[in-house]
């Protein structure tokens, strides 16, 4: 922890930088940034993320106490470089301050900004007097006590009611007779100013503070506090952000786009959002402060021409309406816009990526407020990169390393059915806030969409606009309906953020919460009714509409190119079928790194011979039942091996304990015992006989083949047979048999003893033989321990994470959701270890076992087959420990290819 806690920025100078994100935050680090390159940003400071911490740890007095003097210095640079004084007595302007939040990444959880601060009865009244502007100064001086009340002083409405701000506000809107608060008096908000600290008053029992030293503190703390919410912990679990980062405290002179028709505030982007499109756009509003334009209260326009003339067009507005009511900023501020569009290349230019920039413009004066590297939809971020690699800004490896794994997940996901879409019914249009499909059942609040998605529903969350307490909800939903606010609206750009399908602004819906409705015209939508919303187009339908899988040609195609040339590890994927390998495949899957065999045995009449041959009493009566097996499984193996030819196919012999292919209730082992022609009770007897009290730790994987050798004998002979079988049609099968559960190379010995001696008998009846390998699956511990000894034996490991995270734990796999999600709210678990490996620990068991493997058996090829074989943070780690492959489902193969391509390039640097 360095001495330093606060670094000023303002006046083309700044003592931070963009590169000083950790400690300064994103904002605050930006913030000095465009001081440093020239752009126009008031001036201000930020305190670090370390004084957060500091706070956290030892709290508010100590806290003060320690960075006390140097605030009081910052401020006076402040004062400096604006020409002002804080909680002037007449000598100046008063400084005024917007004291906002800013952790490493951006935080939606977070505390809101709190504008005008330093404002007081006396600071109000030389506003009015030095700014001519007297309607202004009050109008700020009650958006102040309003911000701050329910930011820092927690005035909350109650249950179901309006903001009690909101509520005099209406009040005396409704004693006056007006019908927009623009109508308000500079009498009328001085009223309104004592309503205010009435209510405060009353809610909290404290007076608003009047001295802008006690505002700031109590600000600046708040900003600390607000680490810590239930929200803000919320979002950080969600995106893996540890608490230790914390947040940081920027203080930075006021600029007010509400001083009259010369000012406004907005926001912009440098590309597209939504699309990736190379253009600038964004919404602005006159005469206007702060979050109005993302609060969605009035409808902002748009800053270009051309957003102007597309946005009229949707909306259904003449041009000659547009011009007069809504026009664009280039039009209505030619040179204003000149600067900022300027500006905007600028910023893309430097920081060589879409930057999403909020700016205010004080009376013809343009100010830059914040800029960050813009969030975006999967297709953008696709799209952005191989377009900025296209016009030079930026190269191959930046390309692949600025695509989010989980953000491709968006593109591989289905769109909607043309021939659907023709048939389907549109109830209305809003705003293409964030694109894809979404079709799922109405809900109206995040709670139930949590709680409807628990039990197993599809839901589309329907709001009048979201808050950031909607998050959770947001988060399980299909997609997200509001029927106000605009394109940088909460719930659009959470939505793009999260990759979730939303449509915005749909003016025409009007939502009854009490009487869980929505209404358009006079269609009535009840909670529970299927809705369908097209992110693209901003259109609603009616019930569910058909959804087909997308195109993957390209700039995807493209970016899956680069993959291929960085990546060292190749990607292969989980499938038992014909048609997943297909899938997978087509997403540039080589090979198969996991084909359970046990999915095959549960299909129609095999079942019932499957159940046969856990009856028989003895050998004999087993190999009956397995013959009939046999050809269903040749054929089995046929489609697979040739759906992948020219590629390895790893097979798994028989895994999960026999129980699970007999049934536990009376009924269905009386059905079992008529289709086997034997008594019930002998079913009854033998399922019982074949319960565990601890079936994972049981009779399983190589254990069963070990004591029934006939089952490994079936399954060799049906995966030889069935690759010389397509070398006969001119194919190239490349089976690779494996075996499970081994944790003593005994066990592995004796299962490859068979499958060899079966191999040389089907090769001899046959009068072909096939390259073939058998492995081993390292899923115990002790397999990864003596992994030297086991690769004597072993041609290839693959290492099952699921197992072996269970057993490196000792968490049951089963039962661990009674106290997993315990253990990660408590902070006792980072991430859940079945869905992140875990590196630390069972990493250790999965680098040693490579690295012992290969030290006995040089061409050893290793692999991991778990569910972590998608996850990006795992691939990446399995990079590091110079595995051969991933293997995963086939959905996830192009987040794999790109996780291990991201990987290879990190590990070059
Ligand atoms: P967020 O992280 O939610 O974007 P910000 O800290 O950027 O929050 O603040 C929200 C809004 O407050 C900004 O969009 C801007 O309009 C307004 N604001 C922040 N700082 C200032 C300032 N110095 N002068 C005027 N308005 C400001
Ligand atoms: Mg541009
Ligand atoms: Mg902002």
């Amino acid at each position: 922890m360095s001495d330093k806690h606060v670094y000023f920025f303002g006046d083309g100078k700044a003592e931070g930088n963009a590169s000083m994100k950790n400690l300064l935050g994103g904002k605050g680090a930006n913030l000095a940034e465009m001081n440093l390159i020239g752009v126009p940003v008031p001036a201000g400071f930020t305190i670090t993320t370390e004084v957060c911490t500091v706070y956290n740890d030892k709290g508010r007095d100590y806290t003060v106490d320690l960075i006390k003097s140097e605030v009081e210095a910052k401020i006076k640079e402040t004062e400096e470089a604006m020409n002002a004084k804080f909680g002037s007595k007449g000598e100046a302007f008063p400084l005024l301050l917007s004291v906002r939040s800013g952790a490493r990444v951006s935080m939606p959880g977070m505390m809101n900004t709190v504008l005008n601060l330093g404002m007081n009865d006396e600071t109000v009244k030389l506003v009015a007097e030095k700014s001519g502007n007297e309607r202004f100064a009050w109008d700020s001086y009650r958006r102040f006590i309003q911000m701050y009340g329910d930011v820092v002083m927690g005035v909350e409405a109650e249950d179901g009611k309006h903001d009690p701000f909101e509520i005099e506000i209406d009040k005396l809107k409704e004693a006056k007779g007006y019908e927009l608060d623009t109508e308000f008096t500079p009498e009328d908000l001085k009223t309104l100013v004592e309503k205010f600290k009435k209510v405060v008053h009353d809610r909290t029992g404290d007076d608003f503070p009047t001295n802008p030293w006690d505002q700031l503190w109590g600000a600046v703390c708040a900003v600390f506090d607000s680490w810590n919410t239930e929200r803000a912990i919320y979002y950080r679990q969600m995106h893996q952000i540890p608490a230790e980062w914390g947040t940081a405290v920027n203080v930075q002179a006021m600029v007010y786009g509400n001083m009259g028709k010369n000012s406004a505030t907005g926001v912009a982007f440098t590309r597209d959002a939504a699309t990736g499109e190379d253009i600038f756009n964004g919404e602005y509003l006159i005469d206007a402060q702060g979050e109005d334009v993302v609060a969605g209260v009035r409808t902002p326009q748009e800053i270009t021409v051309e957003g102007s003339r597309r946005w009229a067009k949707r909306a259904g507005v003449s041009e000659d309406d547009r011009k007069a009511k809504y026009p664009s900023l280039e039009e209505a501020m030619p040179e204003i816009y000149k600067e900022l569009d300027a500006t905007q290349q600028k910023l893309e230019d430097h920081y060589s990526d879409m930057q999403d920039l909020e700016f205010t413009i004080q009376d013809g004066k343009l100010w830059i407020l914040q800029t960050r590297n813009g969030k975006r939809t999967g297709s953008a971020m696709v799209r952005m990169a191989v377009e900025m690699l296209d016009q030079g800004m930026i190269d191959e490896k930046t390309a692949l390393l600025r695509q989010e794994a989980d953000k491709l997940d968006e593109l591989l996901h289905p769109v909607f059915e043309k021939k659907a879409l023709e048939s389907a019914t549109v109830i209305t249009k809003g705003l293409p806030a964030s694109p894809g499909a979404a079709t799922g059942r109405v809900v109206f609040f995040a709670n139930d969409a949590e709680e409807w998605k628990n039990r197993g529903e599809e839901v589309v969350l329907v709001r009048q606009e979201t808050s950031p307490e909607d998050l959770k909800g947001m988060h399980v939903a299909n997609g997200i309906l509001t029927a106000r606010g605009g394109m940088t609206s909460h719930a659009a750009v959470v939505a793009r953020g999260m990759g979730k399908c939303c449509v915005s602004g749909a003016g025409d819906v009007r939502v009854d919460y009490e009487g869980r409705t929505f209404k358009v015209g006079d269609r009535v939508v009840k909670e529970g009714d299927w809705i369908s919303l097209n992110g693209s187009t901003g259109e609603v339908y009616e019930d569910k509409v058909a959804t087909v899988n997308p195109e993957l040609s390209g700039n995807f195609a493209k970016i899956m190119e680069l993959a291929e040339k960085y990546t060292k590890m190749y990607v292969r994927t989980n499938a038992d079928t014909p048609h997943d390998a297909q899938v997978a495949r087509d997403f540039g899957a080589k090979g198969i790194g996991l084909c359970r065999t046990e999915h095959m045995f549960f299909e129609g009449e095999r079942i019932i011979a499957v159940r046969e041959m856990i009856l028989a009493e003895d050998e004999e009566g087993r190999r009956k039942a397995l013959a009939k097996l046999l050809p269903m499984q040749r054929e089995d193996f046929e489609g697979i091996l040739e759906a992948m030819d020219g590629f390895g196919v790893t097979i798994r012999l028989l895994d999960p304990p026999l129980h699970e292919f007999t049934p536990n209730d009376e009924a269905s082992q009386e059905e079992m015992a008529k289709e086997l022609g034997v008594p019930a009770d002998v079913v009854k007897s033998k399922v019982e006989s074949l319960h565990e009290f601890n079936p994972m730790l049981g009779h399983r994987g190589c254990r069963l083949g070990n004591t029934y050798p006939e089952i490994t004998e079936m399954q060799a002979r049906a995966i030889l047979e069935a690759a010389v079988n397509l070398k006969k049609k001119g194919k190239d099968p490349r089976p690779e048999i494996m075996v499970p559960l081994i944790g003593t190379v005994e066990e592995l010995k004796l299962q490859k003893e068979i499958i060899d001696r079966i191999a040389n008998k089907v090769f001899e009846e046959k009068g072909e033989s096939i390259d073939y390998l058998v492995g081993t699956m390292i899923e115990i511990p002790r397999a990864a321990l003596t992994a030297d000894k086991v690769a004597e034996v072993a041609e290839f490991f693959s290492f099952g994470t699921n197992d072996l995270t269970q057993m490196t734990y000792g968490y049951s796999r089963d039962d661990a959701g009674k106290f997993l999600p315990i253990y990660l709210n408590k902070g006792i678990l980072k991430n859940d270890p079945f869905q992140v490996l875990d590196q630390e620990g069972v990493g250790q068991l999965v680098q040693m076992g490579t690295e012992k493997g290969r030290s006995s058996n040089a061409k050893l090829k290793v692999g991991i087959c778990g569910e972590h074989g998608g996850e990006p943070s795992s691939v990446k780690f399995c990079g590091t420990v110079n595995m051969d492959y991933v293997s995963c489902s086939p959905f996830r193969v192009p987040i794999a290819r790109l996780a291990a391509a991201q990987s290879a390039i990190e590990l070059d640097k």
